[in-house]
Parts: C-alpha cells; structure tokens; sequence
C-alpha cells in the first residue's frame, strides 16, 4: 500500500492514486464508475471523515507493525483502496502487473477471480493476476445505511492503548466514535505467524487444491468438516460458498445438505450468500431491483411472495432453487464469508509448512 503522503491527501486523493497505482490511468469503465457511485453514497451517508479517520488509524497501525482489519467495509472499493480490506469486490477479471490490461468477466462464468483459467497477456505476454470477488457496492451500503452506523476496528490487544491515543487526538473527531475489539484468536494467530515465519500472510496461495483437502480441515471447525465432508472444497470459491453456508440459518441442514447429498445440484447452484441470490437472478436478466428485493427478503428470512417465487421460475432457475429460498433463515454477506475462508486457508498454511511456528502461535495448536 503506497499511503507515504496520506497526511497531505484527502479520502478521495488516496483512494484515487491507489486506484491509479494498481489499474493505471485512466481508469477502466468497472473501476471508475464503481468508484463514483461509492463516493457519492459514502458522501451522501455522511461517511466521509469516518472512512478518512479510519484509512488514518490503518495506516498509523501498519507503520507500527501491527495492522488492523475494520468490519462492515469487505464490499466496498472505496475500503479497499484505502487500505481497509483486503477483500476487492470488483467482478472478476484479469489484471496485467506490468501493462495494466484488464479483461472482466461479470456475466456469472466465475464466481471469484481465482476462477477464471490461468492466461497470459495477450499486449506483453506477462502472467495474468486473476482478481476480483464480485460483491457488489449496495451490499456495502445496505449494511452501513445512512448516518450512524459505528465502524468496528479489529486489532490487537497490546496495540489498542495506541489506537485510542491517536483517535483522542483527532480533531473534530465525530459524535460517531470508532470501536476497537481484540482481534481475536484467530488474526491474532496469523499475525504472529506472519512474524515468526517472515511470509507475509498476503502472499500465501489461496487457491492450493491439496492444501484446502487435506490441510483446512485440520483449523475449521467441526460443522464446518461436516460440510466439508458432503462437499470437498477443491478451490477457494467452494472454500467461500461452504463457509456462507455455515453462517447462514438454515442454509445446509434440511437445504443444501440435502441436494448436495443426493447429487440434485452441485456446490456452484447452492444459495450460500446473499450476492448468490442476486447474481443468479440478474445474471438470468432479472431486472437489478427486483433480484435486489428477492434476495434481501430471503437473506432475512422473510420467505418469498408468490410474486417474488415466479420472479426466480421466470428466471429459469429450477423448482429446487425456491423450495430451498422459503427454508433459508438467514444468509451471510458474500464478504464475511470470503473474510473467514481466507483466514482459515491462511492457518492452514502455515500449518501445513511451518509445524513448529504453528504450535507456537496457537497455544500448542489447539484447534482456533
Ligand atoms: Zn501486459
């Protein structure tokens, strides 16, 4: 993250030359309008300083070796530029790291990036990045809302003393103050492993296919081996539609359990988040408000209008796909579920190739 003149630069600065760092300029048509429309509700909510503050209090933390992670912002490029998360919500697509090609693919052929098949470029001949895990930027903004929503900051216990110093310091600091929580076991672990092992947590490979076999089941947890088990994840975009699954209600027991079991559907026609619902529908040609609506009733379990249920037949989606949308409870954000299936890989890992730094990490490796 190139942050060195953030003192100088507004938001928008930043998160601009990041956008231009990474995509060159001018900026592709996905980013550029994706960006506007987040800029415009972010200042239309009245977020603008408290992103600010954050996008301050992150960088301050990474300087001090000890970065923090802010819920809620997994589904925003405005977030991700500024170095909040490190989830990008772009649709997938080919990236170049030395000529800045990109090629997107939003029709619904790939789930995440990491989907699409290996490529070179075709102006330069350098690998292809494969990026992008198509969240799209109203799933941020349903979440916050306007006005009050209060940001939650993640970070370590020994650093919180230091990040209350520097919010008490702000100027202006807004009645919408900034929480802290202890990171958690789990980021805690990582960050140590980070340290102890010298490879940093971002460049582990996610997409390992003997890794998520064999190696992930050891740091999930045990519902989640049950889903492993019906289902083995071979890549990360099954990895991330198992663990939206295990955090919804109703979602695997009585729903997707069952077609999986009896092979009526396979894991990418499953409903594991609530950006399934919407993109099945939209990719289908379903106006986007109305794919919106459907998938928010159902994300909270308010169960379809006979409406809403030939919205999806209409669609062409099978009989199976409604009957198990009136059963769903509630659906996790497609970002939360991304956010817990890196995390868990990322253990495993260092599980995987450094034993003896694991143990150490995690209390004598006990299960996280
Ligand atoms: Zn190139």
């Amino acid at each position: 993250m190139k942050m060195e003149n953030q003192e100088n630069q507004t938001l928008w600065e930043t998160v601009w030359s990041e956008a231009n760092r990474r995509f060159g300029e001018p900026l592709p048509a996905p980013v550029a309008e994706r960006l506007q429309q987040e800029r415009d509700w972010v200042e239309q909510g009245g977020y603008t300083e408290q992103l600010f503050e954050l996008t301050r209090l992150a960088t301050m933390a990474q300087k001090a070796g000890c970065p923090v992670t802010v819920r809620d912002v997994g589904a925003s490029l405005v977030a991700f530029f500024a170095g909040l998360t490190e989830i990008n919500p772009l649709p997938p697509h080919y990236l170049c790291p030395h000529c800045r090609h990109t090629e997107w693919h939003d029709d619904g052929s790939a789930y995440i990036g990491l989907d699409l098949p290996e490529k070179a470029c075709p102006t330069c001949g350098a690998l292809l990045a494969r990026e992008g895990y198509r969240i799209p930027a109203e799933s941020f903004f349903r979440q916050i809302g306007p006005g009050s929503h209060r940001f939650v900051v993640n970070a370590a216990a020994d650093m919180q003393p230091q990040l209350r110093a520097f919010l008490d310091s702000l100027p202006n600091r807004p009645k919408t103050a900034l929480r802290i929580f202890d990171e958690g076991e789990k980021l805690g672990a990582l960050r140590k492993l980070q340290r102890a092992t010298g490879v940093p947590v971002r460049e582990i490979p996610p997409q390992d296919s003997a890794l998520l076999a064999h190696a992930l089941p050891q740091v999930a947890s045990a519902f989640l081996r049950k889903l492993f088990a019906v289902a083995p994840p071979q890549k990360l975009s099954d990895c991330i539609r198992l663990y939206g699954l295990s955090l919804g209600q109703n979602t695997w027991v009585g729903n997707a359990e069952e077609w999986l079991t009896c092979h009526a559907c396979s894991l990418t026609d499953v409903v594991a988040s609530r950006e399934d619902l919407f993109y099945a529908l939209r990719d289908r040609g379903v106006d986007p408000e109305r794919a919106r609506a459907v998938a928010n009733a159902v994300s909270h379990g308010r169960g379809l209008t006979d409406e809403q249920a030939a919205v999806i037949q209409s669609a062409g989606l099978p009989g199976r796909y409604v009957e198990s949308c009136r059963k769903i409870r509630y659906l996790s954000p497609k970002s939360l579920a991304v956010a817990y299936a890196l995390t868990d890989v990322r253990l495993a890992w260092y599980q995987l190739h450094f034993p003896a730094a694991y143990a150490a990490c995690t209390r004598a490796g006990q299960r996280l």
